[in-house]
C-alpha cells in the first residue's frame, strides 16, 4: 500500500529506537517539522526532543524538510536547530528529498523520512525510494479532539491495508 510506513511508531519521535535504525542500515534521517519535532509555529524544542535530536545527530546525517512557507517562522527554527532546513518542501513532492540524497551522499534506501502525516511525509518519502517512519504528534502538544480523531482514523486506515 502506497501509504504504509516501514516503521509505525506507537509514540512520538522520541520513542524511535535509534539502535534499531542503525542496525537496519539507515544512515540519514529527514525530519518533518510541525507536530513531529515542535508544536506548529512555536519555534520551541522541548528538552525531550532536544535530547533525542542530539543523540540522533551524533550517529546520522540529518535535515528537516517542511512544507511550511512562513519566512519569519523559518528564521526562528534556524535558531534552535543545528541542521539544514528546507522550507516550502511541497511534500509529497520528491524534490526536497532528492536534493538531500545528494547533500548526504547516501543512497535513498539508507535514508528514513520521519513524519506525522501519511499523505505528505510518508507518501513523499516512498516516492523518493526512502524508508518511512510514521510517528504520532508530540506528546507535549495539545490538540482539539476532532483533530486527534482524524489522525487516529488515518492510522486505522493504514493498518488495515
Ligand atoms: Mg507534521
Amino acid at each position: 500500500m502506497f501509504l504504509k510506513p516501514d516503521y509505525l511508531i506507537d509514540g512520538d519521535i522520541t520513542d524511535i529506537d535509534l539502535d534499531r535504525l542503525a542496525a537496519d542500515g539507515i544512515k540519514g534521517l529527514i525530519l518533518d517539522l510541525d507536530s513531529t519535532i515542535m508544536a506548529p509555529k512555536s519555534g520551541i524544542i522541548t528538552d525531550d526532543v532536544a535530547d533525542w535530536l542530539a543523540r540522533a545527530q551524533a550517529r546520522f546525517a540529518m535535515a528537516v524538510a517542511s512544507n511550511n512557507k512562513n519566512t519569519a517562522y523559518l528564521e526562528k527554527v534556524q535558531q534552535v536547530l543545528t541542521m539544514p532546513i528546507i522550507f516550502r518542501a511541497a511534500k509529497p513532492s520528491r524534490k526536497a528529498f532528492l536534493k538531500l540524497v545528494l547533500d548526504f551522499d547516501l543512497k535513498p534506501s539508507e535514508i528514513a523520512v520521519i513524519g506525522d502525516r501519511p499523505l505528505t511525509d510518508i507518501w513523499g518519502g516512498k516516492r523518493a525510494g526512502m524508508k518511512t517512519i510514521l510517528v504520532r504528534v508530540l506528546k507535549t502538544m495539545q490538540e482539539p479532539v476532532w483533530k486527534s480523531r482524524m489522525r487516529n482514523m488515518e492510522r486505522i486506515f493504514i493498518k488495515n491495508r
